[in-house]
């Protein structure tokens, strides 16, 4: 700006801002639970939760409590210091999955990007095998950082970004030979989502990645699975992973880890600690004590509260109203899901939809052209869902 005045008009509609976003014309001002309310006073009922962030609803009490406390008494102290509320948040991690050792950031990106770091290393510096190469998926979703953005099998997220990282390979989900062609000795990690979400909402078929973790064993190749938009309880279990019967070497949690607070981690069994020493990673922001008051606030409330039970449940009823109402659409082909990860598969783009929706008030997002994915908060009640059902039923069945 060369203007010598200060200016402190409000921003609008954001001129000062990079284009990185298609935004809605909406500007959400406030929430609370599965509510939002816009500047002009409008309220919506908030089927994507931030996509799949605000897995708690909006401004829950608990974790704002522990937030306003720990603002209270320190914020930030590097991690040249000893963090409580960190190992006490890692340790509640691994006491409630089957991983051993955490690493924390502040994204999905990087908490990818510290998987595929680690995997690396500990094939070289540790089994010294010289590995590199990272086995990913058509149609998967890693994040935007260059690793992550070439571990994600979708062309549009690497245009003009070359050159890539070498060492990423790309075979279809769900197709054992395909990857028994394409591992090697080169073979550090297979990284994969168990439900795809940004890709449109498929999960993996159990065989086939029981077969796949089966695979990595034999072979001495690292199982990474990317837990950032499945995990927290989304999907009915604390980490989708325990859906298939495997055991990940290593998962990736972000978005629902802090409630709305910017917050990742990085999750690996006991084999991998020694693939990380002191200097060989980190991060100025990862784990601080306020992240991680509200990473702890957040386990316990989804632990404590058996709230992965609940999700399961009101996934259930989710799918099965979707199912009910929308059956006389011949737009939709499929509703398909796992607990609160929802997917309604139509025949043509749905960006309409979307729009719609929000005009009559309900607000949910798209995942590839033509899925309608619904991402509820963990507590959605059964009357929301029904009034979610009924306005999609509207805009579906016309
Ligand atoms: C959102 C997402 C990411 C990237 O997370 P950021 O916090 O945006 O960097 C990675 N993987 C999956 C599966 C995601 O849904």
């Amino acid at each position: 700006m060369s203007n010598n005045q200060t200016q402190t008009a409000s921003a609008g509609a954001g001129a000062s801002l990079f284009p990185t976003y298609a935004r809605y014309p909406i500007t959400l001002v406030k929430g609370e639970g599965s509510w939002l309310w816009d500047d002009a006073g409008n309220k919506y009922l908030d089927f994507m939760s931030g996509i799949a962030v605000t897995n708690l609803g909006h401004a829950p009490a608990r974790i704002k409590e522990a937030l306003v406390q720990q603002l209270d008494q320190l914020w930030h102290v590097s991690n040249l210091f000893h963090i409580p509320n960190q190992a006490e948040a890692a340790k509640l991690l691994t006491d409630n999955s089957c991983g051993d050792a955490v690493f924390f950031c502040n994204s999905g990106a990087e908490a990818n990007e510290a998987a595929i770091k680690l995997a690396r290393r500990y094939q070289q510096l540790v089994q010294k095998n010289g590995r590199y190469e990272i086995i990913t998926f058509d149609q998967s979703f890693h994040g935007r950082t260059l690793a992550t953005l070439t571990a994600t099998g979708q062309a549009k997220v690497k245009e003009g970004f070359a050159p890539l990282p070498e060492g990423f390979k790309y075979i279809p989900l769900n197709d054992f030979a395909a990857l028994e062609a394409a591992v090697s000795d080169k073979t550090a990690a297979i990284m994969l989502e168990t439900v795809q979400a940004e890709g449109g909402i498929h999960p993996v078929d159990r065989d086939y990645i029981q077969k796949v973790a089966q695979l990595c064993e034999e072979q001495g190749i690292l199982l990474i699975v990317d837990e950032i938009q499945t995990g927290m309880g989304r999907t009915g279990k604390l980490f989708a992973y325990e859906h298939f019967g495997i055991e990940p070497d290593i998962f990736t949690l972000a978005k629902g880890l802090g409630s709305g607070f910017p917050v990742g981690a990085m999750v690996a069994k006991e084999k991998l600690r020694e693939g990380f020493t002191a200097g060989s990673h980190g991060s100025t922001f990862g784990g601080t004590p306020i992240a991680t008051a509200v990473v702890k606030a957040t386990l316990e409330t989804i632990v404590g509260d058996d709230l992965s039970v609940r999700a399961a449940a009101q996934g259930d009823y989710l799918m099965a109203q979707l199912r009910e109402k929308l059956a006389a659409s011949s737009f939709v082909q499929e509703v398909r899901g796992l607990g609160l990860l929802v997917g309604i598969e139509c025949a043509g783009p749905v960006a309409d939809v979307v729009t719609e929706a929000q005009k009559r008030g309900l607000l949910v997002i798209t995942a590839g052209p033509n899925v309608v994915r619904l991402l509820p908060n963990l507590l959605v009640t059964n009357e929301e869902i029904d009034e979610a059902v009924t306005i999609l039923a509207e805009l579906l069945t016309k």
